[in-house]
């Protein structure tokens, strides 16, 4: 199972570094790694686990965090409808997004980044993405196009930004005048 300690942070290069496709059919080593990022993030949202197992909590994980530079990334959040987005995506593409922006109002936090920060990030509002959606328990690999908005958006964009070697404290502005906060804040401080 993937604990803190498999995960690398801020200054190591494999989380500024532009990840590569993942190969079709999936390996064996490619679908562990699914179903391991995908654990990690549901273990992190389990009191008993975190604390058995020293865990940081979290929405989202993704793969170059465990210094597999691959794009793929487990997320799973609930948005302020109480909607679950539990996935484990290979080779996601953003195909659109919205002119308005938006930003987790306390700013945004990271497994990889063990320093606290100051600014906000700004996420696009709306966002449409493509990708190959693992089935953990069939182990299918499933097409489809998530249409994402507010705190969720900002999760997927989030780990979408780890694929490309982008890190969120690049990304932090004081004050975004033209942004609309995302409404809610989680209950508990998550890293993304
Ligand atoms: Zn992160």
């Amino acid at each position: 199972m993937i604990t803190m300690k498999n995960i690398i942070r801020e200054g190591h290069p494999t989380l500024t570094t532009v990840a590569k496709e993942v190969k079709l059919p999936l390996s064996s080593q490619d679908k562990k790694l699914l179903k391991e990022m995908l654990e990690y993030v549901k273990n992190s949202q389990d009191e008993e686990m975190v604390e058995k197992y020293g865990l940081r909590p979290a929405v989202g994980l993704a793969a170059p965090q465990v210094n597999v530079s691959k794009r793929m990334f487990a997320a799973h959040v609930t948005d302020f409808d109480g909607i679950l987005y539990s996935y484990a995506l290979v080779n996601p593409v953003l195909k659109a997004k919205s002119k308005e922006l938006t930003y987790v109002p306390g700013g945004e936090g990271c497994l990889s980044v063990d320093r606290e920060t100051e600014g906000l990030t700004p996420r696009y509002h709306t966002v449409v993405f493509e990708a190959l959606s693992y089935d953990i328990e069939s182990g299918e690999l499933i097409p489809i196009e998530l249409t994402l908005s507010g705190y969720v958006g900002i999760v997927f964009q989030h780990e979408y930004d780890h694929l490309n070697g982008i890190l969120y404290v690049s990304k932090l502005f004081p004050e975004l005048p033209n942004a609309i906060p995302a409404f809610s804040i989680p209950a508990e401080e998550e890293s993304i």
